[in-house]
């Protein structure tokens, strides 16, 4: 076993972490070692030290870019001195129908998470990235970059790919209408990245505080959604709205602003009963709601169309229940509260609601 330095939670809910020497496994064939030069902050990473999943201390960490430092006899795409990057996930089956396409997110038998998950060689527990050494089969290790920034570039890994995402299954490019709801750790990255790609930006926040931010980000102008002719105004406005806001909120002025064909792409809303200090009443009832009306029944009797073969949908991800294995307590799956509704005459548009990792997405 080798051995390094790690930041690890009590494990009684303070947010308080102890300096500790961690054990990292012996290098496998396909693994390579790094020393962990930057690791982000991300949200999830405060919910799991606060006891979400009430699975005791853990290292966490699950962005972070650092330098290979050893490689195994069968490594071939990495060598010592590499720039390097590790996210959210570690491990996967490697050959159900999801891994054989590269959406290893997707395994059929459950991602494993970067912490706090069971190793699926040896079955211990993970630790994360809040840490100087970390150990990686080189299929879930990636090459940063000659000219990124390494401590820049860390974010990208778990707040970055979950606004990247949405953004490319829309299509987003050149003259796209976008929207930004919110703008913290995931929106901030949201704009940036479609401002990148070419797009029209617009920062949606409650206040016009936050104005000043947003243009310096790129985006080209701030709505106010707390102004209800402002809302009126941007009706089937944008093309795509990601909306980050991390708490229990209404989506109504958003989905009003929704354009013909457009996605509404949910990012940060509460997951149901997950005990985080975002209120352990939290539900996405709303995001089921917005859900429902991709049902077929809802899409004929609003006179829409499917999409066109080979057009790629956003999958949802962050309300489907897990794959492998029973799900953690608290996070049992329930039934949808569906009831039957009448078919009313609406506008012949769709609305797409894509639910994309959210920012504890490796819970
Ligand atoms: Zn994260
Ligand atoms: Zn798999």
């Amino acid at each position: 076993m080798r051995t390094t330095t790690a930041w690890r939670s009590t494990g009684d809910g303070s947010v308080t972490l102890e300096r500790v020497t961690i054990e990292r496994r012996d290098l496998r064939d396909h693994d390579i070692a790094l020393r962990v030069d930057y690791c982000g902050v991300c949200h999830s990473d405060l919910h799991r030290v606060k006891g979400m999943l009430k699975e005791g201390a853990i290292v966490p960490g699950h962005e972070f870019t650092g330098t290979v430092t050893a490689v195994g006899p069968a490594v071939t795409r990495f060598a010592p001195g590499d720039r390097v990057a590790v996210g959210t996930i570690v491990d996967s089956c490697g050959k159900c129908a999801m891994c054989e396409i590269g959406q290893e997110n997707y395994c059929l038998e459950g991602p494993t998470s970067t912490y706090g998950a069971k190793d699926r060689v040896d079955g211990t527990k993970n630790q994360g990235g809040y840490s100087r050494e970390f150990v990686v089969t080189e299929r879930f290790a990636y090459h940063l970059p000659d000219g990124l920034d390494p401590a820049g570039a860390a974010p990208l890994l778990c707040a970055g790919i979950t606004t990247w995402e949405p953004l490319r299954a829309a299509g987003v490019g050149k003259g796209t209408k976008v929207a930004v709801a919110g703008l913290g750790g995931l929106g901030h990255l949201g704009v940036k990245l479609a401002v990148a790609l070419g797009a029209e930006v617009t920062v949606l926040s409650r206040t016009p505080d936050k104005a000043g931010d947003a243009r310096a980000l790129g985006a080209c102008d701030l709505l106010v959604t707390t102004d209800e002719a402002q809302v009126a105004a941007a009706r089937y406005r944008f093309d795509v709205i990601l909306d980050t806001v991390p708490i229990e909120h209404d989506l109504t002025p958003y989905i009003s602003m929704v354009a013909l064909d457009g996605t509404l792409s949910i990012l940060g809303y509460p997951l149901p009963d997950h005990g985080c200090d975002h209120g352990a009443d939290a539900r996405p009832q709303e995001a089921h709601r917005v859900r429902h009306r991709r049902h077929p029944a809802d899409r004929r009797a609003a006179g829409v169309r499917r999409p066109a073969p080979g057009h790629r949908r956003h999958r949802g991800a962050a309300v489907q229940p897990r794959r492998g294995g029973a799900p953690p307590p608290g996070q049992q799956r329930r039934p949808l509260p569906l009831r039957p509704r009448p078919v009313r005459p609406r506008p012949a548009r769709r609305l797409t609601t894509a639910v994309a990792r959210t920012a504890w997405c490796a819970a």
